[in-house]
């Protein structure tokens, strides 16, 4: 058990009240034990649960559980309140699971309809996953959006899989021209050098697996260089269905087949002489262990008043450098070392099977 009872909680449930693995084992982490029988099941030996935990691990295990996401966003299948009767059986396997915390906590689970901005329907997404529509939106962005410094006293990381020659700095810049194309950003015409000043977020991105001979090397520009920052969250002042800034963030947290409007609008940002992008990672998330698209009675968190240090915790930033900054001398090697991992560490949720 990971927390203690210091508030003097009132106990209503325990984690052996429950029939689910999974509710078991996330009740097991947010409560506390205590001796006294539980006052539903009678049980000792269980993790109690009070009130509030016990919603905790409702909306834990039915509503972050039941999350799908779409082609850009997603949101949860099933959601909760005080005010309905339960109109599903969030949990088929074990329905008195959740009859059990409807009765308990007085709240009725349903099926949610997101709003639709949340599953991608966004006017600026539409127009940038049109090819004949994108270039303006893509002017938009370079517009809109602000300059990040990357300043000389700034230290990032690289990290190489199976490098040839580890000890040579070249092996830590961009990639030779018939290895570019397959990343976010790069193209065949635009080598790109990616790394990032979180090392973990490193080995995600590289996909890193205990089979792997790593290496890291430590960077550092050596001259004020001139980024796009997309990391950051911008007030266009209107809703979410008509939001550029939601529009860059989905496409941020989108897997790979949306590539090709992430590739133009480095190429534009190239265009334009920058050296290159500052950019969300994809692994933000997992990094970060904060929820997918926070929504407060239906609108993203990020259009609120002080959004911007509330969502920035969220985002870990990934830094993209055009053409082969170690080659031209924008970039320095300052150190490169092996890398190995020592452990891994999860953090699992569980939801139900099927809804
Ligand atoms: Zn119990």
């Amino acid at each position: 058990m990971t927390e203690t009872n210091s508030q003097a909680d009132l106990a209503i449930l325990c984690s052996a009240c429950f029939r689910n693995e999974g509710l078991r084992l996330d009740a097991v982490r947010l409560g506390w034990a205590s001796d006294e029988p539980c006052p539903h099941c009678g049980a000792t030996d269980g993790a109690k649960l009070s009130d509030e935990r016990a919603r905790h691990l409702a909306h834990r295990f039915f509503v972050v559980g039941s999350l799908v996401k779409t082609e850009y966003g997603g949101a949860s299948v099933i959601q909760f309140n005080s005010r309905v009767e339960t109109s599903l059986d969030p949990n088929p396997l074990h329905g008195d699971d959740a009859q059990l915390l409807s009765q308990t906590l007085g709240i009725g689970f349903f099926y949610h309809g997101p709003p639709i901005w949340a599953v991608g329907e966004i006017e600026p997404l539409k127009a940038l996953e049109d090819p004949q529509t994108r270039a303006p939106i893509i002017a938009r962005i370079l517009a809109e959006y602000p300059r990040f410094t990357l300043s000389p006293d700034q230290t990032f990381y690289r990290l190489r899989k199976a490098a040839a020659r580890p000890q040579d700095p070249g092996e830590y810049d961009s990639p030779p021209d018939e290895f570019c194309g397959g990343g976010r950003l790069d193209t065949p015409d635009l080598p790109i050098l990616y790394g990032s000043a979180d090392l973990e977020l490193c080995i995600h991105e590289c996909r890193v697996t205990v089979a792997d001979e790593l290496h890291v090397a430590t960077l550092k520009a050596t001259r004020p260089l001139s980024l796009l920052d997309l990391t950051a969250l911008i007030d266009d002042g209107t809703t979410s269905f008509e939001s550029l800034d939601m529009a860059v963030h989905l496409l941020f947290l989108a897997a790979s087949h949306s590539y090709p409007i992430s590739r133009d609008i480095a190429a534009a940002a190239h265009r334009a002489g920058l050296d290159g992008v500052l950019f969300p990672s994809y692994f933000s998330l997992l990094r970060t262990g904060q929820p997918f698209l926070e929504t407060i009675y239906g609108l993203s968190t990020r259009v609120f008043a002080g959004a911007a240090e509330y969502e920035a915790v969220k985002i870990v930033e990934n830094i993209a450098l055009f053409d082969r900054p170690i080659a031209d001398g924008r970039v320095a090697v300052t150190c490169i070392n092996r890398l190995y991992l020592r452990q891994a560490s999860y953090d699992l949720g569980f939801g139900p099977a099927t809804y």
